[in-house]
């Protein structure tokens, strides 16, 4: 492109609306483990685009289907059949266990679809009351309206300056099935819940709190809304979440892993719930996109060939137990390979910038929180690595 580092950095300065605090280098390749810049450093992901790159970045299986789908057909809309649509629907749907999907192409349309369609179920089974859905304290699921007042965060910076938000929602505390149950008005239809708060702080949702939660839907009616968008696709140790608690939800979301970078998501529902939507209840323009949905077929195949579920448990395990080594450690907390460590004083900015001085890429939760996402190709070494930089970064912050 005949452009500097700085000269990048001074037209995204001039041009771009920035809602993120961006990592000070510009990514001009990506491989593996690693994002390279344009002199050629490379950087460690344990971000992994948040959570998306889970075969590695650029898998090598996905790219080689997106160039493949590219020269055939990039774009229908949903009027004609595709075959990879078809085809990645039958995957995932006998993969996961659910009866039908609904593609689209972000986390916070699947989850707008996840609550419409509960909405729509409740309000055609038991009348225009019933519409009122329970979510958890300290939930993140999405920044469109509807997925933002679902996010049980009302003092955070994604709903600040943003009411009114849709109403409807009530938030109880997350792993306490006794506050879900007190909000059970005759108004609700569903509980919504993420099985591992992701950007709430990597909070892993106990085993009785999810399954009193499925028990708690039965005995009212309920619908079970989880939204897998963070967790989904084997990050947590399973291939979805809810499989390490032994339940099914009624509708579960997901997105991010699904793609291999891809912008696609979907949600899976119960023959019962899918009813709801109906010729022209519900759409999108891109959703379903046959590169998209080529690019997941590749990605979810990857992901459970090379047994990378496993893989996330055991590496996961590992890292977890080394960071516990670290000086000013709060807790360790996590599923698979979504880790948090919590420090115990609020100096997190300053260990993600001694991580980024190093070269190793993580995010920041709140003031205290690092969080770790790798693709679910990492080894033991490249958890090592990690965490010998982390040390370094906490000793120097
Ligand atoms: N839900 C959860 C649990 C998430 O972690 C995220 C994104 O981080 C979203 C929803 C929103 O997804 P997207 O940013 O693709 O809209």
């Amino acid at each position: 492109w005949g452009l500097t580092a700085e000269d990048i950095k001074a037209l995204a300065g001039k041009y771009m609306i920035d809602t993120y605090e961006r990592f000070d280098f510009v990514c001009v390749t990506a491989r593996g483990m690693y994002l390279y810049d344009e002199k050629g450093d490379a950087y460690l992901d344990f971000y992994g685009g948040i959570a998306v790159n889970s075969t590695g970045n650029c898998n090598e299986k996905v790219v080689a289907a997106v160039k493949d789908q590219v020269e055939d057909v990039i774009h229908t809309f949903n009027y004609p059949y595709t075959i990879p649509q078809v085809l990645l629907a039958q995957k995932i749907c006998e993969t996961i266990g659910m009866d039908k999907i609904f593609f689209q192409s972000t986390g916070t349309e699947a989850n707008e679809a996840m609550i419409k369609m509960a909405r729509k179920f409740g309000v055609e089974k038991y009348g225009p009351h019933k519409y009122h859905i329970i979510t958890a304290k300290n939930s993140f699921h999405g920044r469109t309206y509807g997925s933002l007042a679902a996010t049980g965060q009302p003092d955070n910076a994604c709903q600040k300056g943003f009411k009114p938000m849709l109403p409807g929602f009530s938030y109880a505390d997350f792993n306490d099935l006794e506050s879900f149950k007190s909000q059970i008005s005759e108004n609700t239809i569903a509980i919504m819940v993420e099985p591992v708060q992701g950007e709430g702080g990597v909070n892993p949702a106990s085993l009785e709190f999810m399954r009193g939660l499925r028990k708690l839907c039965d005995d009212n009616g309920l619908l079970l809304l989880l939204d897998e968008i963070q967790t989904g696709w084997c990050r947590t140790g399973k291939v979805m979440a809810f499989m390490n608690y032994d339940i099914k939800p009624d509708i579960v979301s997901m997105a991010k892993a699904m793609g291999g970078g891809m912008p696609i998501s979907a949600i899976c529902a119960t023959e019962e719930a899918a009813k709801a939507f109906t010729i022209g209840s519900h759409g999108t323009t891109y959703g379903g996109n046959p590169v998209c949905c080529a690019a997941a077929l590749a990605q979810i195949n990857q992901l459970l060939d090379k047994k990378l579920a496993q893989n996330a448990e055991g590496t996961g395990n590992y890292l977890m137990n080394k960071l516990k080594d670290l000086p000013h450690i709060k807790e360790v907390r996590g599923m698979g390979l979504l880790v948090g460590v919590e420090f115990d004083a609020p100096f997190g900015k300053a260990i993600k910038h001694g991580c980024l001085d190093r070269k190793l890429l993580v995010t920041l939760i709140g003031n205290s929180v690092i969080r770790m996402v790798p693709p679910l190709i990492a080894t033991k070494e490249h958890c090592y690595k990690a965490y010998e930089i982390l040390k370094e970064a906490v000793e120097e912050a």
